[in-house]
């Protein structure tokens, strides 16, 4: 697991996260009816993350209830930017005690 410093919680556990949803996260918006799960899948490797619902169709490449087939490695790579890491206890503050989603 990575390990993140967030100035509120100090060393932390970090959860991977879409852009999108780092960026809702520290506009303090609400987020919790919207947040899903979803996977980058290539071969044996597998990146699972927090992302919003509506980023489902801005992401072109076949999925199944988010769990996306990524075909080739340059596309995993580019599908790869759109990730980022946040301080775990931040996402579950956010999450207003709902728990996060799970597969
Ligand atoms: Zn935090």
């Amino acid at each position: 697991m990575t390990i993140v410093c967030c100035r509120k919680h100090g060393y932390k556990g970090g959860a991977k996260v879409s852009k999108l949803l780092s960026e809702r996260l520290s506009q303090g918006l609400d987020f919790t009816e919207n947040i899903r799960d979803f996977s980058f899948v290539c071969d044996d490797y597998e990146c699972p993350f927090y992302g919003l619902r509506e980023e489902i169709d801005q992401i072109p490449d076949d999925h199944s209830e988010g769990v996306f087939e990524v075909r080739s490695d340059e596309r995993l790579h580019e599908l790869l930017s759109r990730i980022t890491v946040v301080c775990v206890a931040c996402l579950k503050d956010a999450m207003k005690g709902l728990p996060l989603p799970e597969r």
